[in-house]
């Protein structure tokens, strides 16, 4: 696809005019996570948008945690993101940075404000706070501790410091404009008592600084040029700008907001995936029905597919809303010449060619991928028993219905016409068999032209078949319904997961000795952290390889419930749509 393009994103005219004007000599851009959830479809935008404008412009990316508040911050989310970001392949190198670490220059930055008379130690309540604020049509109220002395407020605050007050009696508040327009600027509170210990730093502190007082100073400290972050802090900009510009940093760093990537139906927010995590309706932060980062690798999406959507997507300053399909167009368009494709029967019924020697086996060379030769080509074993879908079958069709029912003719994909010839029922009225004659003449490959059948079905020899578990996906969320209830809580799709555990695929799967390698290499396999579903040697299918199933979609090993026996797949996506198509075609 052709993705390149000449015109520059908005963020990218401000940097070259920078770059112009003298501004800045390399660009810095950082990723500041919090550690207090695990990374979404939201945040790799914002991962690879950093990354990419530092790669583009030659400068640096960051990985900065934002571990300021003491509350949330968990060692569990501070791996998963290291992860995450490392697998999406954004490098931040050596430079992995910890918040926490800057709180002593933080609080130098806090003492110079206050000896420059731009802050003082408040005596208000949080609610006595409020109340001054004002509003937006009302200008705010001094408070009467505002006007303290330097020496007051330096002792003061070393006081907060040295742990003297209990949490809520002071705060330090910069000394700005009560009566500014922008709420932010009226005295906001930079720094608070919080007598909590922080994952990093124990019990060194009990006073925290407060996210807009800290982020530009961590900016700052890192030599971060463009700070960009999302659309809810333009009206912190301000104050953003303030805070670099009175702590008297000499290259002080810009802030630029984009709009956040919202997904159409789909659930992005921490809060809604921590609750589904908890009470069990999914499997983890990393259920393949979710959008965090682990989940869409457990599912089988590569970090290649997700540079194309955000490519896709763009960068845009108004807010708004992106269909599921496009990333799901994404997986299809990487996997497409990448993966191999093969046969896979997620309901069999038996088939038994009735005319073909019983015990005996031939084995059909067939394609990896049509449409990639470079995939090199595979054996298939052919018998007398194989295994068909259930939906391939029919008794009594429609019109158009092209593929088996009694006298007709299909082929079987990569092998032999077969012509339908009997059934067999059990007493609830279910077929248990199909019986077809093969026409050895009409082999796949030998350019048989004698006549022609409308419909092709894909099948797997029933003696060499691998027993595997699939799991169908679906929203989550009901559609239908829209995403939240009256409530707040959320619609649920009842019928988000199915599984199926009598699949049956062919052997190639799992047995690399069948599998005739290319000169040239099958592409290396997606390995994440837990490859070891199975030893390379012995298996073919290891955690998080993808295959086409034919007809059916992309399916990825669960890296999490296969085993070396015992084959998981998770459908990434259907071949065309999520929608299936209406039974008989
Ligand atoms: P959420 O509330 O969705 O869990 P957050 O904003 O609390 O996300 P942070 O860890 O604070 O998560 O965010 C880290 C960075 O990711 C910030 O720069 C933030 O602006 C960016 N970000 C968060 N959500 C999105 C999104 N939906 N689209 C683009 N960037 C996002
Ligand atoms: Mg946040």
């Amino acid at each position: 696809m052709e993705r390149e393009t000449v015109s520059r994103n908005f963020i990218e005219q401000i940097i070259d005019t920078d770059l112009a004007e003298g501004k800045y000599e390399t660009i810095c851009t950082r990723f500041p996570p919090e550690p207090n959830g695990y990374l979404h479809i939201g945040h790799a935008k914002s991962i690879l948008l950093n990354y990419g404008i530092a790669k583009k412009y030659g400068g640096r990316f960051n990985l900065r945690f934002d571990d300021t508040n003491p509350t949330k911050e968990k060692t569990e989310f501070v791996d998963s993101i290291l992860a995450d970001v490392k697998w999406l392949g954004a490098d931040f190198e050596d430079r992995l940075f910890f918040a926490s670490n800057y709180f002593e220059q933080m609080y130098e930055a806090a003492v110079k404000l206050i000896k420059k008379g731009k802050a003082f130690v408040c005596d208000l309540s949080a609610e006595e706070i409020r109340e001054y604020r004002g509003t937006l049509t009302e200008p705010g109220k001094e408070s009467p501790y505002r006007n303290r002395s330097v020496e007051e407020n330096l002792a003061l605050f070393e006081n907060m410091k040295n742990g003297m007050y209990e949490d809520g009696a002071k705060v330090l508040r910069a000394k700005i404009d009560m009566a500014s327009p922008n709420i932010n600027m009226r005295d906001p509170v930079i720094y608070r008592v919080a007598h909590m210990t922080h994952h990093n730093t124990g019990d060194t502190w009990c006073i925290y600084p407060m996210y807009d007082f800290a982020h530009p100073i961590e900016d700052a400290i890192e030599g971060v040029t463009h700070s960009i972050c999302t659309l809810e802090f333009e009206d912190h900009r301000p104050l953003y700008d303030w805070v670099v510009r009175e702590v008297g940093y000499e290259h002080p760093p810009k802030q630029i907001e984009f709009a956040k990537l919202y997904l159409t139906n789909v659930v992005t927010g921490k809060r809604y995936i921590k609750k589904l995590v908890e009470q069990g309706i999914v499997d983890g932060w990393d259920d393949p029905r979710l959008v965090t980062i682990a989940a869409l690798k457990r599912r089988g999406f590569t970090p290649e597919s997700i540079q194309m959507f955000v490519d896709l997507c763009g960068i845009s300053k108004s807010q708004s809303s992106v269909d599921y399909a496009m990333l799901e167009y994404c997986i299809r368009e990487d996997l497409k010449l990448k993966r191999p494709r093969m046969m896979a029967v997620l309901d069999p019924v038996k088939l038994v060619i009735d005319n073909y020697p019983e015990n005996e086996m031939e084995y059909l060379d067939v394609e990896m991928n049509l449409e990639n030769p470079e995939l090199g080509m595979r054996k298939v074993p052919f018998g007398r028993e194989l295994y068909i879908d259930r939906e391939d079958f029919m008794e009594n069709p429609p019109k158009k219905y092209f593929r088996l029912f009694p006298e007709n003719e299909v082929r079987l994909m990569g092998a032999y016409f077969v012509k339908c010839v009997g059934f067999e029922k059990d007493a609830d009225g279910n077929v248990t068999e199909i019986h077809c004659t093969y026409d050895p003449e009409t082999k796949c490959g030998t350019g048989f032209t004698g006549r022609k059948v409308k419909g092709t079905i894909h099948w797997v020899a029933a003696v060499t078949a691998i027993r595997a578990t699939v799991r169908l996906y679906e929203n989550i969320i009901d559609e239908s319904k829209g995403v939240y209830n009256e409530d707040g809580s959320l619609n649920l799709n009842p019928s988000s997961l199915t599984v199926l555990n009598n699949c049956l695929l062919e052997p190639a799967f799992v047995d690399a000795k069948l599998i005739e390698k290319p000169s040239h290499s099958v592409p290396a396999a997606q390995t994440g952290a837990d490859a070891s579903a199975a030893p390379e040697t012995d298996c073919y299918a290891r955690a998080y390889d993808s295959f086409q199933f034919v007809r059916q979609g992309y399916f990825c090993v669960d890296a999490k419930d296969s085993r070396p026996d015992a084959l998981v797949f998770n459908r990434i996506v259907s071949l065309k749509s999520s929608f299936r198509l209406p039974k008989p075609e």
